[in-house]
């Protein structure tokens, strides 16, 4: 079985990589910019490491467009669950006619388990080579590094005029550091105006915390569209969530259930999130927040 990981930032090969190695397989890394090449080339079960031969774009098009054309060699392309991830890979499976599988928690009996029903079940599939997948972050330990650093092969990136944005949008996911955070703090719409955005940054400074959002602030730009948590987002499982502004939406929830300890500040006593926090706190942030600040400085 031969595995393409593909590696959009420096966080996400690792896990993915884990993950390739329990099917059993020969494991081939591409990046998406050789800047990445020689952090790939590190770790441990890596074969070759495929450099695009110019930086590829950070578009979903331009992703898919470099899996598909180096699929043919392989059994299973496979990449972390994010969002440009979440969009990529179904697209070159479409333009191959192969299966995709999204969300891959883990592995059993040759299965592929992932959720279903906005994470209401697991589903086990099984999948014919070639299939295309996605694989949580968080549900596989990073791969070690290993003793010898793998090959690095340059291959030819997709045509011109498919290549704008890749360098810009891979930074901003190795940035995030959202897998591996014990500390998140979530910002809902709620928190999305630039007032309580930078007193929410403020607090996740003074907690070590990474900062992630709902999808109503990730429109309203208070986040990067890679600190998307839920459904359609990344999936996270830090020892504390600070949840401010979030009403509670299932299809956040199920980006963030795997978190050990909910904190959620919100004015609607009412609100969804309070049914699933572990501390709840009904408070319009305009005083919540400057009040935990001072707190958290004492
Ligand atoms: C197919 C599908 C996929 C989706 N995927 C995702 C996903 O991956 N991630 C995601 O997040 N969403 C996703 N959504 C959207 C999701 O359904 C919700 O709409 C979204 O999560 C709600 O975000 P929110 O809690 O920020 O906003 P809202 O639901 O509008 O809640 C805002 C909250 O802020 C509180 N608030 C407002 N002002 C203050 C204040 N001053 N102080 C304190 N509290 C305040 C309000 O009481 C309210 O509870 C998806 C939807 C669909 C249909």
């Amino acid at each position: 079985m031969r595995v393409l990981v593909f590696a959009l930032g420096e966080d996400d090969a690792p896990r993915v990589v884990q993950f390739a190695r329990q099917l059993g397989a020969v494991v081939d890394v591409v990046v998406a910019a050789s800047h990445l090449s020689s952090g790939a080339a590190r770790i441990a079960g890596v074969g070759r490491v495929l450099a695009p031969d110019r930086p590829c774009d950070g578009s979903a098009e331009a992703v898919a467009a470099l899996l598909a054309s180096l699929a043919s060699e392989y059994d299973v392309v496979a990449a972390e669950a994010n969002s440009l991830c979440g969009d990529a890979l179904p697209r070159a499976a479409a333009q191959l006619g192969a299966p995709m599988v999204s969300h891959v928690v883990a592995i059993e009996d040759g299965a592929l388990l992932h959720p279903v029903q906005a994470g209401r079940a697991i589903a086990a599939t099984r999948v014919d080579p070639l299939f295309f997948c996605t694989v949580r972050g968080d549900a596989f330990a990073a791969a070690p590094l290993g003793s010898h650093p793998a090959p690095i092969v340059p291959v030819p990136a997709p045509p011109a005029g498919d290549t704008i944005r890749l360098v810009r949008a891979a930074a901003r996911h190795t940035d995030s550091g959202l897998t591996q955070a014990r500390a998140v703090v979530g910002l809902g719409r709620g928190a999305a105006n630039p007032a309580f955005s930078a007193r929410a940054a403020a607090l996740a400074e003074a907690l070590g915390a990474a900062v992630a959002g709902t999808r109503p602030a990730v429109d309203a730009g208070a986040v990067p569209e890679s600190a998307l948590v839920g459904q359609s987002g990344r999936s996270i499982s830090p020892d504390l969530y600070i949840a401010l502004g979030v009403s509670g939406a299932w299809q956040h929830f199920a980006g963030v259930r795997d978190a050990k300890t909910i904190v959620a500040i919100n004015s609607d006593a009412h609100a969804p999130i309070f049914e699933w926090a572990d501390y709840a706190w009904v408070a319009d942030l305009e005083g919540a927040l400057p009040e935990l600040l001072a707190a958290l400085k004492r």
